[in-house]
């Protein structure tokens, strides 16, 4: 017991904090009743649609469009016509100024955008504020710099837009995801048709407004709506590139479906990221970016660091620390600013997470979770660690995708590095260290697309970003993200 709480009766200050709410307003997103497929610059009504919830609440929120083979065909067709009829001959100058134009208007939309992804997502509202919408507009900002200076970027290379992109995304950073997919392809002079992912479509159909609003030709952004069987029909379709993320599933089944056909692809997939903490490392800090790399979105994040390997001297006070940090996190209404961990996105995740931690104790792992008062509607995880944890165990191997991290132990650097590197992903990994000469060994070792060292969960979109293995190939953000929309003579 500390001093504190001995003095509790007597202490100047409180110790068992409670927080009152503070509730953004939702007043500031004005949704329709039904949104349509929004094909060459119009709204296309929908042959079938079905109901997006709030997974806080599981309140209706709006119905959408599940595209059909012709609806997605439509969109393909409208993106090609924009293509030939004058967005691939215009100059580069005139396409930044669009771009720069749809970075300016998200950061003037900020909240309602930020709102919107909290409400359809669960996320917590302070991360949709404060990394997915403003991130969103530096990836608009960046590429608008690159697109007129693509033959600076690929000196002697003669750099030429494919055509037409396909581009779809998952429900974890759903306008995040469009920003890092969308902004480089039109920098590139390409035009896109996007399908969001099923549980997620709102921020998608709202930044058609934003495209709206920049006067971008019709038909250059194009949006279906709909589940699996959207994504696939525009597999299938007439388009020149596929940029996926999703899960290594669905990323194999696109692979196979495109062997041999020309179309060109980039694959962003799953990940178990090590987060490895030596004994000389600055532990407070390092038990802030443990719980920023696993419970950050809920742990829906590709990169998290699901797997904490920690050195065994420092075993017992690192998980001491993260156990008490985690009786902090406040877990609730995603449109609370106080909130840390908000809704998980969707009941079948939810039943993904569930599965997989009962088959963690089932194996034998010892599992934490702190006293938490979850609410009653929506779908809701305990922030949870696993103790106890054996490299065998599905825990340690398979990507949860959700608010449970899996702590492992390690003695030498080797050990460290061949823990690290025992899975079939590669995307990410994060290292916490005093020693520079450490970080820099360890970062040449660790067969992952990002290092973090001293920090987790940065993002920035002059950084590529991508995997290795079962994580995918190709990169996206820098330089890197440009390449994969171009050809070269
Ligand atoms: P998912 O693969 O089920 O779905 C992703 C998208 O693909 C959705 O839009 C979905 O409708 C669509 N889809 C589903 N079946 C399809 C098919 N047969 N053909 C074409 N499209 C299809 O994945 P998810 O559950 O939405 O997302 C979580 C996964 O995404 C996790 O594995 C996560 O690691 C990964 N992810 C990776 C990155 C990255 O950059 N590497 C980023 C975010 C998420």
């Amino acid at each position: 017991m500390t001093e504190l709480e001995r003095k509790q009766d007597h202490a100047p200050i409180p110790v068992g904090w409670e927080y009152e709410t503070a509730p953004e307003s939702r007043d500031i997103v004005t949704l329709r009743e039904r949104y349509g497929h929004f094909v060459g610059g119009e709204w296309l009504e929908p042959k079938e649609a079905y109901t997006t919830i709030s997974p806080a609440t599981e309140e209706p929120l709006a119905e959408v469009g599940q595209a059909t083979e012709e609806e997605v065909q439509l969109a393909v067709q409208a993106a090609r016509d924009a293509f030939e009829n004058g967005w691939s001959a215009l100059a580069g100058a005139e396409r930044a100024k669009y771009l720069y134009r749809i970075a300016r208007i998200l950061q003037e939309r900020a909240r309602e955008f930020a709102v919107l992804e909290s409400l359809n997502g669960g996320k917590p509202i302070r991360e949709s504020r404060d990394v997915d919408v403003p991130l969103s507009a530096a990836h608009f900002f960046y590429y608008a710099g690159w697109a007129d200076k693509l033959e600076y970027a690929f000196p002697n290379r003669k750099p030429k837009p494919l055509g037409v992109a396909g581009q779809i995304i998952p429900w974890n950073f759903p306008l995040l995801m469009l920003a890092w997919k969308v902004a480089p392809a039109l920098a590139a002079g390409n035009t896109v048709v996007l399908k969001p992912a099923e549980t997620t479509p709102l921020s998608a159909l709202l930044f058609c407004d934003v495209l709206r609003q920049a006067e971008l030709p019709a038909g250059v952004v194009n949006i279906v709506t709909g589940d699996g069987r959207a994504g696939a029909a525009l597999v299938k379709s007439d388009v020149d590139k596929i940029a996926f993320t999703g899960s290594t599933e669905v990323g194999k089944a696109i692979k196979r479906e495109l062997a041999g056909t020309g179309t060109k692809l980039t694959l962003e997939l799953g990940g178990k990221a090590a987060n490895v903490i030596f004994d000389d490392a600055a532990l407070d800090q390092a038990v802030e970016g443990i719980v920023n790399g696993i419970y950050f979105n809920q742990g829906h994040v590709c990169c998290a660091g699901s797997r904490l390997l920690v050195q065994e001297s420092i075993y017992e006070a690192t998980v001491d620390k993260l156990k008490r940090r985690l009786q902090t996190l406040r877990v609730g209404d995603p449109l609370d600013k106080n909130t840390d961990v908000g809704a998980i996105n969707s009941q079948a995740q939810l039943e993904k997470i569930q599965e997989l931690v009962a088959s963690g104790e089932e194996e034998g792992a010892e599992i934490y979770q702190p006293p938490c008062r979850l609410p009653e509607k929506g779908y809701w995880f305990v922030p949870t660690v696993f103790t106890n944890v054996a490299q065998s165990y599905r825990i340690a191997q398979e990507e949860i995708f959700g608010p449970v991290l899996s702590v492992l132990t390690f003695r030498t650097p080797d050990e460290a590095v061949e823990k690290a590197n025992n899975t079939p992903y590669g995307l990410s990994a994060g290292v916490w260290t005093e020693k520079g000469s450490r970080i820099l060994a360890m970062a040449q070792r660790l067969r992952a697309g990002v290092i973090w060292a001293n920090t987790y969960n940065r993002f920035d979109p002059a950084s590529p970003f991508g995997g290795y293995k079962e994580s995918g190939f190709g990169r996206e953000g820098g330089l890197h993200g440009l390449a994969p929309y171009l050809d070269f003579e």
